[in-house]
């Protein structure tokens, strides 16, 4: 273990679904700690033009960027195989690739309630699976993944959503019974409401905003800025005995009624 616990140096991390938004953030994060990272998403354009920026930012010995659809089993497979022969051992994996559908249960169709949990849940046991063969030879590896407060709080229309990213804080405690004992580190970061271009509509919204404010102790919406220490941290050895967590990053919103 070096001096520094948080140093990621040389590490490998994948972030899936970091073309933009919180993945891009995070991604931006573990960068800044040293990390080599792979950009991932689908639409290619937007995924050139961050790996471009990346590439400027942190040097392009260091950014690589592979796109592929998170929920195709296959596709999960070939590109992650891709990525350990050609970039290298994926040490930190970030299974952050998901998507939001509102509608009232009662008119929730089965194909967007599969859509939803595939993107958001199946996923993260797809890309995690194929991360975690090599990871598991090699004795080490760190995953999180991303969850949400609706992880523990459940609101309306959000119905495919919330069973989806309550599934993924177990599909973590699953990960970490069968991967610890291997030196795998798995564990969950549950973000609260965070100011992005996607809120910014619902920062704009008086009623819902003076919601949020009074429902969160800490009295303001989260920033990226807020996710990338705790993401850094348990890439890091300095989260080494933290196993199955999943911390709520939500300014206490969860903590209180
Ligand atoms: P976003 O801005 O919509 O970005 C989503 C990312 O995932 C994009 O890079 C997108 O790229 C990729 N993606 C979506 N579906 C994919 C698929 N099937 N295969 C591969 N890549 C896919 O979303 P975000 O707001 O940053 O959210 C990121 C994560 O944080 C999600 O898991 C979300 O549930 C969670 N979260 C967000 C908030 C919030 O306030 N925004 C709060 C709590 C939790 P392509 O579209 O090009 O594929």
């Amino acid at each position: 273990m070096g001096s520094n616990l948080f140093d990621l140096t040389g590490r490998i991390a994948l972030v899936t679904g970091s073309s933009r938004g919180i993945g891009k953030e995070l991604a931006a994060g573990l960068a800044d700690a040293g990390a080599t990272i792979v950009l991932h998403g689908r639409n290619t354009q937007t995924l050139a033009a961050t790996t471009a920026e990346f590439a400027k930012r942190f040097g392009p010995e260091r950014i690589f960027s592979y796109a592929f659809d998170v929920t195709d089993a296959r596709a999960v497979a070939s590109n992650i195989a891709a990525i350990e022969a050609e970039v290298g051992p994926i040490r930190i994996l970030v299974n952050n690739a998901g998507i939001q559908y509102r509608v009232p249960l009662l008119e929730l169709e089965v194909a967007d309630w599969q859509r939803v949990l595939d993107t958001n849940l199946t996923s993260a046991f797809l890309v995690g699976r194929e991360a975690a063969r090599g990871m598991l030879e090699r004795g080490e590896g760190k995953i999180i993944n991303i969850c949400s407060v609706q992880t523990d709080l459940a609101r309306p229309t959000i119905a495919a959503y919330t069973a989806a990213k309550g599934g993924l804080r177990n599909l973590t405690r699953a990960m970490t019974a069968e991967w610890a004992s291997a030196g795998l580190q798995i564990n969950g970061i549950a973000p609260g409401y965070i100011h992005t271009e996607m809120t910014q509509n619902l920062v704009d919204d008086e009623t819902f905003n003076s919601w949020i404010l009074g429902r969160t102790p800490a009295g303001r919406w989260g920033t990226v800025a807020d996710l990338a220490g705790p993401a850094v941290w348990l890439a890091s050895d300095g989260s080494n005995y933290v196993n199955g967590q999943t911390i709520f990053i939500d300014g206490g919103m969860t903590v209180v009624v």
